[in-house]
């Protein structure tokens, strides 16, 4: 019955994206969104804001043996720092190098990379364009149509190999523990305030409305390091970094055939504590995977974007 009920809710806000007037910035719909989202996206991601310094890439914090010669090249290199590097080297320990990012494992990622690629050559190589295109949306839950749009998909997995490990030893040295809404489960320290913020709203969601607490039954996990479903790729999920909901209410665009069909059964009321906790969901994907949530910061913070 509730789920039957978000479907119909589903469709009838269909086409609200077409409205979207600011692509270079997250969308927000306040007015279409549940009571509990407008408060909350004030300072959404509450995870990230206030951890690092507003405009501090690293490579200005990095010190330097020369003394006065390292604080000037360094603010004027800043000044012509793509938005998309500055962004990734924030949230991510990065230093930027000419136009790439480059981690601390001496890796780089491209800003851009030429000529056009197909969807999968961006998922294999995703560039810090790719990381910010298309932009994000967050408001009412609308089937998403556009074969192109999988907004916050692509990730800089180097960058993520870097911070979270690059293998499973790696990465489980920075696992931790986390209440999640009554269940223990295992998510990477950098996450956790942010897997602490969302579960707290979750709480007070399920608190009021008791349905809503099957979304955490049958979940499908945390971490877990392994490639994505008929790829080479690390999923989200070898970093410690997303969670699946309850799978076995959950739409995922390979069980679909030829044509895919968007649908979805998860609340906006869920989908909205996550996305304002910094938490990208896969229900925005043309490529959908609705039980799938990422904690995402570099996508919410509101500093990155072009005028940033
Ligand atoms: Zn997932």
């Amino acid at each position: 019955m509730q789920a039957l009920s978000w479907l119909v809710v589903a469709a009838l806000v269909t086409g609200c994206k077409a409205a979207e007037s600011r692509p270079d910035e997250v969308a927000r719909a306040p007015s279409a969104a549940p009571s509990t989202s407008a408060p909350a996206r004030a300072d959404a991601p509450s995870t990230s804001a206030p951890a690092r310094k507003a405009d501090a890439p690293s490579t200005a914090a990095t010190p330097s043996p020369s003394g006065a010669a390292a604080v000037s090249p360094s603010a004027r290199a800043d000044a012509g720092v793509a938005w998309q590097l500055r962004c990734l080297a924030k949230h991510y320990d990065a230093t930027v190098d000419g136009d790439a990012l480059v981690t601390s494992r001496g890796e780089r990622v491209p800003l851009r990379a030429p000529g056009a690629r197909t969807l999968d050559e961006r998922l294999d190589s995703t560039t810090a364009e790719d990381v910010f295109a298309p932009r994000y949306s967050v408001g009412p839950v609308a089937p998403v149509t556009d074969p192109g749009a999988d907004p916050g998909r692509f990730r800089p997995t180097p960058v993520f190999r870097a911070v979270y490990g690059g293998t499973p030893a790696e990465v489980e040295r920075g696992l931790v523990a986390v209440d999640f809404v009554g269940k223990k489960i295992r998510v990477h320290r950098r996450a956790r305030p942010a897997f602490e913020a969302v579960s707290a709203k979750l709480a007070a969601l399920v608190a009021a409305d008791a349905s809503l607490a099957s979304w955490f039954e049958g979940m499908g996990g945390t971490y877990n390091f392994r490639p994505i479903a008929g790829t080479d790729r690390l999923s989200a999920h070898s970093f410690g970094v997303a969670i699946d909901l309850a799978t076995a209410r959950s739409h995922y665009w390979r069980n679909d055939g030829a044509k895919l069909v968007w649908k979805n059964l998860v609340p906006q009321s869920i989908v909205d504590a996550f996305e304002s906790s910094g938490f990208v969901w896969g229900g925005r994907w043309y490529h959908y995977d609705t039980m799938h949530f990422e904690w995402r910061p570099e996508i919410f913070d509101p500093a990155c974007r072009p005028d940033g």
